[in-house]
């Protein structure tokens, strides 16, 4: 029989959002509950890789940090400055058994595994959240859950994580786009060299389709061999997966619900970053943590400026009008001297000067009309 459990705050989702929030409420005296529907914390692996611009409890678990990374298009190269924003790599399962071993020693959360939840309903200034086994009842829900729409546009991926006999990869240079040859589509390979042995390749389009061309160990075997001359190699691990890419992704926020993460609008449209933002949003809810529980605070419809929104819908769009266009467009962005603007651009935090610098720098035929 199905019994009411209380709780202040049910955190629906132990991914990337759901736990970076339920690492702010560590400090907090609210009785916390995280539902997630996987068996294990531990199932998916993923690597979060982002500009360091900004201040996050979690910098401290970068596999690696790089000052420069390299973008390349036919046989030429340009070399982007990231000196002031190193970019840099989390693994998941670090961040997660980071945050579990924290919340196993304060007494104000709980997780429940195998625990999908299938309704909410608002019910006497409370919420109730049914899974298949357990009713709930809380004063606010934050929701990672994707929701059901249309995407427009996905970043779709695989990754394998290679292990070389030899010295082969430049660790100081990673690769942040190889455009690659494929006609009419927005691919690329992005390469993490995390040692001179030891690099992630991984396949990635930018596609309103479902891609499935090129997205396998095989492809990226090839292409370690046509590239680095390499056929010995292990791959230790391998990472797939889709980032949707839409800019009317909103957050549907009300006194009894807040959505967080990726699915609700945390994932920046054109480019798929979303790490910086959710530790942006949850440092922002939890400042309101108080409000949130009486049910006295909204927050945003969107979580990106209605200007950053509008030039990311012309970015999607000319990636799915004209995909080689947008190779070269994208190559001229960053064949510039400095790339400050381009990075605040790419993270997000682009001031004014920054954007017309990008509109400056970018092919202004197309952009305009
Ligand atoms: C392979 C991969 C690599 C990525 N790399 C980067 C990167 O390099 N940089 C970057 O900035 N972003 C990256 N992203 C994008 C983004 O950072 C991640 O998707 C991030 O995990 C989003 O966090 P989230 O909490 O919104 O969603 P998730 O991490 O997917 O968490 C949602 C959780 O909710 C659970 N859930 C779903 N439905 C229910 C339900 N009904 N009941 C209970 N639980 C439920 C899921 O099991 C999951 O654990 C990547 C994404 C992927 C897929």
């Amino acid at each position: 029989m199905s019994i009411l459990k209380k709780y202040d705050f049910i955190i629906i989702g132990s991914g990337c959002a759901g736990l970076s929030l339920a690492y702010r409420m560590i400090k907090k005296e609210y009785k916390v509950c995280i539902l997630e529907s996987q068996k294990n914390l531990l199932e998916k692996n993923k690597l979060w890789s982002f500009w360091d611009t900004y201040k996050n409890p979690f910098s401290h678990l970068s596999e690696k940090k790089w000052d420069k990374m390299i973008v390349k298009k036919n046989n030429k190269y340009i070399e982007i400055d990231c000196e002031n924003y190193k970019y840099q790599s989390i693994d998941s399962h670090k961040f997660t058994n980071f945050i579990l071993e924290k919340i196993r020693t304060c007494n104000n959360i709980e997780i429940q595994c195998n625990s999908e939840v299938v309704d909410l309903k608002y019910h006497s200034n409370k919420v109730l959240v049914y899974t298949k086994d357990n009713n709930y009842e809380c004063n606010h829900v934050f929701d990672s859950r994707p929701i059901k729409r249309n995407i427009k546009m996905w970043q779709q991926f695989f990754g394998a994580y290679i292990r070389s006999d030899e010295d082969v990869f430049d660790e100081n240079k990673p690769i942040f786009m190889d455009f690659l040859d494929t006609k009419n589509k927005f691919h690329f390979m992005y390469v993490l060299p995390f040692s001179s042995k030891y690099a992630l390749f991984e396949s990635t389009y930018f596609s309103s389709e479902i891609e499935k061309k090129y997205l396998d160990e095989k492809y990226i075997k090839d292409f370690l061999k046509e590239n680095y001359n390499l056929s010995n190699i292990k791959i230790e691990k391998t990472e797939a997966g889709r980032i949707p890419m839409d800019t009317l992704i909103s957050g549907s926020c009300n006194s009894y619900i807040t959505k967080i993460g990726s699915y609700s609008g945390a994932t920046r449209a054109s480019t798929g970053y979303t790490f910086i933002n959710i530790q942006k949003q949850t440092d922002k809810i939890f400042s309101s943590i108080d409000e949130i529980y009486k049910g006295k605070y909204k927050g945003k419809k969107y979580f990106h400026s209605f200007v950053l929104r509008k030039m990311d819908e012309i970015f999607l769009r000319l990636i799915e009008d004209n995909p080689e266009y947008m190779k070269n467009a994208l190559y001229s962005l960053f064949n510039k001297k400095s790339h400050k603007s381009q990075i605040k651009f790419l993270s997000d935090i682009p001031n004014i000067l920054d954007i017309i610098k990008i509109i400056i720098y970018l092919p202004k035929t197309k952009f305009l009309q």
